[in-house]
């Protein structure tokens, strides 16, 4: 396919930024994924939160504040429109008054994407989102390998009773086989526990927990760039909590701790995943009633970009 059939976001000489459809980077829309490389999609649902709500508005807020996006990244060269079909495929019908129905309606869903050999890049919604699209990229790729950037752990075994929750989908795809256990790596851990050995469980599992402490001041470069030789050409997902940030960047979430990552060591994250074999990415827990000024979903709109410009088949800058 040559670059000049690829669908390219909506300019701003061509319409205004804040007019026109909303769809992530004012890309066309379209019902399905066939003929995409990769794909935007929402999964607005926070009726699996424990805390503040909200992340329902999540996709459509990521979408608004997407509107200035630009399509080269400057800073690694990529293109990603020269290289990939994309577009955005709208959100996922799950169903607001029942989260078992929904995490079923999610994996069917991305059945479906994946079948058209499309990579979903997913704006979020709460937490629990990413345990069903598991399931469905491991059913295609086989257990991958996970990088988890969050505040949170996200491994417990129940939350109220309930074993499907925001707090759970780590320990669920673990249940279900879905992880690579060598090469799972949970970055930016942070604030008060039920007890001390809160994080342990991840380690004892085999997984590598870099606590948020142990990022404080400096780089995330050299971190990434172990976890990428870590991982080799194994399938991977990465999975990124915008509480992983610091409330003083992203307030604009349901469960909020301090001490958190900067919009720089996240873009060295992300950005550290090229060359990777990513299979699929999400960015998740965005509140927009809690992001009085828009910069949580401004961040969370950037990240999504960030993924899309690491993905298999966009070159970086020599
Ligand atoms: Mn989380
Ligand atoms: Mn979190």
């Amino acid at each position: 396919m040559t670059s000049d059939s690829l669908n390219q976001p909506l300019g701003a000489n061509d319409m205004p930024r804040f007019g026109g459809h909303v769809s992530m980077m004012r890309l066309p829309v379209q019902a399905d994924a066939s003929g995409l490389d990769a794909c935007f999609i929402g999964i607005p649902m926070d009726i699996g939160t424990s805390n503040r709500p909200g992340t329902r508005f999540g996709p459509r807020q990521i979408r608004a504040e997407s509107c200035m996006l630009r399509p080269y990244n400057m800073a690694t060269g990529a293109a990603p429109f020269e290289h990939l079909q994309v577009a955005d495929i709208g959100d996922v019908a799950i169903n607001t008054y029942d989260l078992k129905k929904s995490v079923d309606i999610v994996t069917e869903h991305y059945s479906e994407v994946l079948r058209h050999g499309c990579v979903p890049l997913t704006l979020g919604g709460d937490h629990t989102l990413t345990w069903p699209v598991l399931r469905a990229v491991a059913a295609r790729h086989g257990p991958v390998a996970l990088i988890h950037v969050d505040a949170h752990a996200d491994i417990n075994d129940a939350m109220f009773g309930e074993a499907v929750a925001h707090g759970t989908p780590f320990r669920r795809a673990w249940q279900d086989g879905l992880l690579q256990n060598d090469k799972v790596f949970q970055i930016g851990l942070r604030g008060t526990g039920y007890s001390r050995e809160d994080f342990d469980w991840s380690r004892g599992q085999g997984w590598t927990v870099v606590q948020a402490e142990e990022c404080w001041h400096k780089s995330l470069a050299p971190l990434i760039a172990d976890i990428r030789q870590r991982i080799g050409d194994t399938p991977v997902y990465l999975s990124f909590d915008i509480d992983a940030l610091d409330p003083a960047f992203a307030p604009g979430t349901g469960t909020v701790e301090i001490g958190g990552l900067t919009t720089v060591q996240a873009l060295e994250l992300v950005r550290g995943c090229a060359g990777l074999n990513l299979v699929g990415a999400d960015l998740v827990e965005v509140s927009p009633p809690y992001d009085t000024t828009g910069n949580t979903a401004l961040i969370g709109a950037n990240l999504l970009y960030e993924m899309l410009c690491v993905l298999p088949g966009v070159a970086q800058r020599k």
